[in-house]
């Protein structure tokens, strides 16, 4: 009984389930990406809060090594380069919530982060941790996509790589943690007349994020309805119910499950899309 319902997720196993490890502390990114090229019969995880890593642990995932971040210099900053906000992967999402430059920066983005989960949840939980889980239910993926942020990947060769929020969903889940690219920093546009709207009242059937950049171009992405976000580029002036029904339309067929349809997922894209463009016109600049 005890069994089913763990296998059914109803249940989680204790710390005793997880499995021995090595655990890393680097100090240094070029060492936390050393630590991560271990022998081809091992394998390394990194670990930021904590939170999806110690669950996946838990429930039989069991790394030889673990790699903790939480020491690693440089993956804490939170800064401004070139007009776009720069938050180090290691940053919390309460950091993100009460941070004064991301409150003047980016205040749209600031009040749509605190909505996450609870108070332990944003102290202990980090930005990069949250788009590294590849969860489809996750917010943060779906407001840096709506966003048009980008990622920035060191990577165990030496290379640095950069990733539209938008084109992650194209990284298959897991090829990022086989290499051991670690996301060091999100790069988000800031300036003009942008703004964001978030909607997470239907979650889990579907969260829908819409952006405007002030220039006439827009965003919608979408959280939830599918295996990976949907981000969408659409041209701001046309009527509101014009565009959602487009974007909706358009969209891949959403998955079905035990919460709705995937007819209703769509027919709630369009509804939910709808509203905020509408509200994004009245709230202007
Ligand atoms: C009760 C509850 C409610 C929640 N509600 C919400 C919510 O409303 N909205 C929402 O969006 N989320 C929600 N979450 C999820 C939460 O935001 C994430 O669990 C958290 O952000 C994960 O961050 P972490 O630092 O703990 O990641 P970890 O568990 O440390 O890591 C997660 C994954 O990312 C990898 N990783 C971490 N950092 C890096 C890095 N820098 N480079 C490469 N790989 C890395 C790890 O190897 C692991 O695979 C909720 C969680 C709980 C438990």
């Amino acid at each position: 009984m005890d069994h089913d319902l763990m296998e059914a997720g109803w249940v989680s196993r204790g710390h005793g389930s997880i499995a021995t490890f090595e655990l890393i502390r680097p100090t240094r990114v070029v060492d936390a990406l050393a630590a991560h090229r271990v022998a081809e019969d091992s394998s390394a995880a990194y670990m930021a809060g904590g939170i999806d890593q110690i669950n996946r642990m838990q429930d039989g995932a069991a790394p030889d090594r673990v790699i903790d971040l939480s020491r690693v210099q440089g993956l804490t900053g939170i800064s401004e380069k070139f007009g776009a906000l720069n938050i180090g992967a290691g940053v919390t999402h309460h950091r993100i919530e009460t941070d004064p430059m991301i409150a003047s920066l980016a205040p749209d983005l600031a009040a749509a982060w605190a909505t996450f989960g609870n108070i332990r949840v944003r102290m202990a939980g980090t930005i990069g941790g949250n788009i590294m889980a590849r969860h489809p239910n996750y917010d943060g993926p779906v407001l840096l996509a709506a966003c048009g942020a980008r990622y920035v990947f060191e990577k165990p060769d030496g290379m640095t790589s950069l990733i539209d929020a938008d084109s992650w969903p194209d990284v298959p889940p897991g090829a990022d943690a086989a290499s051991g690219a670690l996301l060091t920093r999100i790069v988000i546009p800031t300036g003009g007349d942008r703004r964001l709207v978030f909607d997470r009242s239907l979650k889990p059937v579907i969260s829908v994020a819409v952006a405007v950049d002030g220039n006439g171009g827009g965003r919608a992405a979408m959280g939830c309805a599918f295996a990976e976000p949907v981000c969408v580029a659409f041209d701001v002036g046309a009527n509101a119910g014009e565009i959602a029904a487009e974007i909706a339309g358009a969209l891949p067929v959403p998955i079905r499950d035990v919460f709705a349809g995937s007819d209703y997922r769509r027919r709630m894209a369009r509804v939910l899309l709808e509203r905020q463009i509408t509200l994004l016109a009245e709230m202007g600049p």
